[in-house]
């Protein structure tokens, strides 16, 4: 089944009464999506009981539950104790997400502003080495880290590097943004084959499993020449990319990926539509 939800709560959400993120999974049920991304980006604070609220919520309505890690984290620093510090984060995360029954979190694959691209994908393989060894021994090991294809120019997180990433071990699942990817491609992303490519990339370098249920962030993004600007709304076409390819090779290659809108303040509405164009695609 192809899973579609929002990241983080939707403006609608509160406008609809809701106070807490433990009211989440039964809104985003009575919309009729059914996948949830929880937001970890400044640090992982959540406290176990409301963890477990969700977690709850979320198996009652059927929500599949995601979480993201702390922007912060630095997979690639060149300062070893930062990507100590990040395997820290990253176990936050985990413990957040097992608590929560969540089976995926995402990570941002890192910077490259002060080195080569080659030599971040090093460091950064290096602290997913690292944070896998701590997972297993925590008994985490269930839970999948999906590495985040990034925006900018100057992140570490094309296509190609986060498959690298995920080449470690089957731990390792490609979160493949294709807002960010069409960003820092200076919008590459137009026709079925565009998406195709990734998706056949995936498939041959790491197997049908990932190249099936990858995760997925789609939302349009503003770029200028360094990349990635800003989220804008679906209804907003002045930026790509268009979902109508995505949801069509989905539907001819049986993709079952999860999807999260990050639409600014509109990402229920928008992940609806995507659904509702994915379902007019499996109608064809
Ligand atoms: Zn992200």
């Amino acid at each position: 089944m192809v899973r579609f939800g929002p990241a983080g709560n939707p403006d609608a959400f509160y406008e609809d009464g809701g106070k807490s993120s433990t009211q989440m999974p039964s809104w985003v049920n009575s919309i009729g999506l059914n996948a949830y991304e929880y937001q970890c980006s400044k640090g992982v604070k959540i406290t176990q009981p409301t963890a477990e609220k969700i977690g709850d919520e979320a198996k009652k309505n059927g929500v599949l539950l995601s979480v993201h890690s702390p922007y912060f984290i630095s997979l690639s620093s060149v300062e070893e104790e930062k990507r100590i510090k990040s395997v820290d984060y990253i176990m936050q995360t985990l413990n957040a997400a097992k608590m929560m029954g969540a089976e995926r979190i995402v990570v941002h694959s890192g910077s490259c502003a002060k080195i080569s691209r080659e030599e971040a994908v090093v460091l950064a393989k290096e602290t997913l080495k690292m944070a896998e060894k701590a997972s297993i021994e925590a008994g985490f090991e269930y839970i999948k880290i999906c590495p985040e294809t990034m925006g900018k120019i100057n992140q570490l997180g094309t296509v190609d590097e986060v498959i690298e990433l995920c080449s470690l071990s089957e731990m390792f699942v490609p979160c493949i943004d294709f807002g960010h990817v069409n960003a820092r491609e200076m919008g590459s992303l137009n026709t079925y084959e565009d998406f195709k490519a990734i998706v056949d990339k995936i498939e041959n370098k790491l197997g049908t499993e990932r190249g099936k249920h990858f995760h997925v962030h789609f939302t349009r993004i503003e770029f200028t020449s360094g990349g990635e600007k800003k989220h804008i709304p679906y209804d907003d076409t002045s930026f790509g990319p268009a979902f109508e390819p995505f949801a069509q090779l989905m539907a001819d290659k049986n993709l079952e990926p999860v999807i999260i809108c990050e639409s600014p303040g509109m990402q229920g509405k928008d992940a609806l539509t995507y659904k509702r164009i994915y379902e007019e695609c499996l109608n064809k």
